[in-house]
């Protein structure tokens, strides 16, 4: 399965610049064009059948090729493909999916604010915060917090507030944002039981608002388990330290469930599983399954009741905000998520078979760590399991061992030298099974090409 240039990939490679893309070295090594996707399975231009263990990029969440969503869409099109949420306008789908989103997240979440991607949401999360202080009268609260690896998007303000330094790095480093190190285990835990971890890791967090003034800061942001970043999982009892610091320095607490929400890890939300009770959440991907584009930010009553009662117009939003067609595929993804039971069929059946598979990667001489947390894993390749000892140049095997992966028809996704799964929640056991033994020899080809 090796990369040639086509008809459409010449197309592309001479007209088109792709995200997150070397230009040069696409140029030199061809595109790979995905024609069609059905389940689990996506088909490129060859007709060879990938198993996509990443559901696109994190959001595929009831797999490809539903035809209800398409029958929606096309209903919605011919009914009222757009109107704009404007200037006390709306349309019948936003205001079901608003309703249905201040049941479904944690209570207190009651309104919803609708943009087109996560980072949009973020963006619009930073203008309501600094909109929010102000009006509360501490204008000088301004600052954000985020964490080293966090993935809040690619606006610049939104990359501002991630930490993602080689994003910064190119012009999208804005003031007014800082970061803590992640609660990384394999990073920086060392010898200290997870209970001591906690308290170190959120004690990051105590000493960057002392450091800069909690009267300068406006909120804390955090994924409960940083995707982009390498399925980083914090350390059972962090959030709640986190949450405590929050409240005893007054400032709003954000939680960025872009990835982790809508049945990624057991539950609606990664917020319920790990008892958070943020002021504001940020969702996209899993809303629609990635069908078409749409997020949301839900806004908790402390900052939803100052908005609107003292906020006169909130001069930010979109032409797309609450696109009918989009609000109507986010139903009809949430109404299958529901009525096939998705969620307590992955907490139940799917999570736990899952972890067990992949955890037997973890005696493979290449493997330092196996971790998981609901459907997302990662599995961090080492240079020698005792230590463990690092690869020097960090990146370069995990590229090696995605492009096996891929050339073996699993879709994966590398992070530094952890490789990264994010399957669907309609993936079957046999699937899963065919993931393992797949990466499994992918590892093996790596070891043998790096030695
Ligand atoms: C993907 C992602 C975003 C950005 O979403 P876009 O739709 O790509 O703008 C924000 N936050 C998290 C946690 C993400 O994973």
């Amino acid at each position: 399965m090796e990369l040639k240039n086509t008809e459409y990939g010449e197309m592309l490679i001479n007209t088109h610049l792709p995200p997150f893309t070397n230009y040069e070295e696409l140029s030199r090594n061809g595109v790979r064009i995905i024609s069609k996707a059905s389940g689990n399975y996506i088909y490129d231009e060859d007709g060879n059948e990938i198993l996509d263990a990443m559901a696109g990029l994190w959001c595929v969440n009831i797999g490809y090729g539903r035809k209800e969503l398409a029958e929606v869409a096309k209903e919605q099109i011919l009914k009222l493909p757009y109107y704009n949420s404007f200037f006390k306008t709306n349309n019948i789908p936003t205001a079901k999916l608003s309703e249905k989103l201040s049941k479904i997240t944690p209570k207190g979440l009651s309104h919803s604010f609708f943009a087109n991607s996560g980072s949009e949401a973020n963006d619009t999360i930073i203008r309501m915060v600094r909109h929010y202080w102000n009006l509360e009268g501490q204008p000088k609260k301004r600052k954000i917090i985020g964490r080293e690896y966090g993935y809040h998007g690619s606006t610049i303000m939104s990359a501002s507030m991630g930490g993602m330094v080689d994003m910064h790095n190119q012009s999208a480093k804005e003031a007014d944002f800082y970061h803590i190190p992640a609660p990384y285990s394999f990073k920086y835990q060392g010898n200290q039981s997870n209970e001591l971890f906690s308290e170190t890791a959120s004690s990051w967090l105590e000493e960057k608002l002392i450091e800069l003034g909690p009267e300068n800061v406006a909120a804390f942001v955090a994924e409960p388990i940083q995707g982009a970043g390498g399925v980083i999982i914090p350390p059972e009892g962090y959030f709640n330290h986190i949450q405590k610091i929050c409240r005893k320095y007054d400032i709003l607490f954000i939680v960025d469930e872009v990835i982790t929400g809508f049945g990624r890890t057991g539950k609606w939300f990664a917020s319920d599983q790990m008892n958070l009770n943020p002021d504001m959440m940020t969702l996209a991907k899993g809303l629609t399954s990635g069908y078409i584009p749409m997020s949301a930010v839900m806004v908790g009553e402390r900052v939803a009741e100052k908005l609107i009662k003292d906020g006169g117009e909130f001069n930010h939003g979109f032409t797309y905000s609450g696109h009918p067609v989009a609000a109507a595929v986010a139903l009809e993804n949430l109404k299958i998520i529901e009525s096939e039971q998705l969620i307590s069929k992955v907490s139940d059946e799917t999570i736990p078979y899952f972890a067990s598979k992949i955890n037997n990667l973890k005696d493979h001489p290449l493997v330092g760590e196996v971790r998981s947390y609901g459907l997302l894993a990662c599995i961090e390749l080492v240079k020698n399991k005792s230590g463990p000892e690092l690869f020097k140049n960090t990146g370069e095997v995990g590229a090696v061992c995605r492009d096996y992966c891929i050339q073996n028809k699993l879709m994966m996704r590398a992070v530094r030298d952890g490789m990264i799964m994010s399957p669907s929640l309609t993936i079957s056991d046999r699937e899963i099974d065919e993931m393992v033994s797949k990466l499994e020899f992918s590892l093996d080809q790596t070891i043998k090409k790096i030695s």
